[in-house]
């Protein structure tokens, strides 16, 4: 799959939140690897006391390297529930570029579902999870999927074609993208045939949280 002629990665932890490098040392790492566009993306949840200082370093790193290479502010955000909402501040997101919905843990009823839970019932942590992205598509704070299908395939959960196809069709019309992540390989290949098939939004992400990380997850994507 290629990505046109611009090189872009829509996911690089820094050391806002778990990544090894502050973001001034991602984009002199970019621009010596001919990156066009970068997007920062940190984990974020409601009780970060950090935002702001994250989003002003961003905005003068833009400044400062403008025309030479795009740097977006994004945060990473835990999906909390089956109805979509987000583990964020809604009044603060207009101030980032974009939102990137995470699953890192799968919804239950009421808060996460256990390990245990998942093992006794499959079924149910994929329903949880088809809902909650559902929803998720809905949100209007959302503009990015990061690592989609990541959590099911962490527990060995096969998402089903016809659940890939009812994502798809809803991020088609939603206008959300979807990350293709480097990382953990993720969506498959039938689920990417079929997010572009309905003209859902790709781009790709590395998710790396180093340099040295981001630099191994490129090398080793083939396809661009
Ligand atoms: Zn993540
Ligand atoms: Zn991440």
């Amino acid at each position: 799959m290629g990505y046109a002629l611009t090189r872009i990665d829509m996911h690089i932890h820094s050391d806002f939140s778990d990544g090894l490098n502050t973001p001034r040392e991602i984009v002199e790492f970019a621009l010596t690897r001919r990156f066009d566009s970068i997007c920062i993306a940190d984990h974020v949840s409601r009780d970060t006391g950090w935002l702001d200082d994250f989003l002003m370093e961003i905005k003068a790193l833009r400044n400062e390297f403008e025309g030479r290479i795009e740097i977006l502010a994004g945060l990473e955000v835990e999906v909390l529930d089956m109805r979509g909402n987000l583990d964020v501040d809604p009044t603060r997101v207009s101030s980032a570029d974009l939102v990137l919905a995470s699953f890192h843990w799968i919804p239950g009823k009421s808060g996460r579902m256990s390990w245990r839970a998942i093992r006794m019932d499959r079924a149910i942590a994929l329903e949880n999870w088809f809902t909650a992205m559902r929803a998720v598509l809905r949100n209007k704070q959302v503009k990015m999927i990061a690592h989609p299908g990541f959590i099911l395939k962490s527990y060995k959960i096969e998402i089903p074609t016809y659940v890939k196809e009812e994502v798809a069709v809803l991020a088609g019309r939603s206008g959300v993208v979807f990350e293709h992540n480097h990382k953990y390989r993720v969506p498959d290949d039938e689920f990417l045939s079929l997010l572009q098939t309905e003209g859902a939004r790709i781009l790709p992400g590395s998710d790396a949280h180093s340099l040295v990380e981001l630099d191994e997850l490129w090398r080793s994507w083939p396809d661009v």
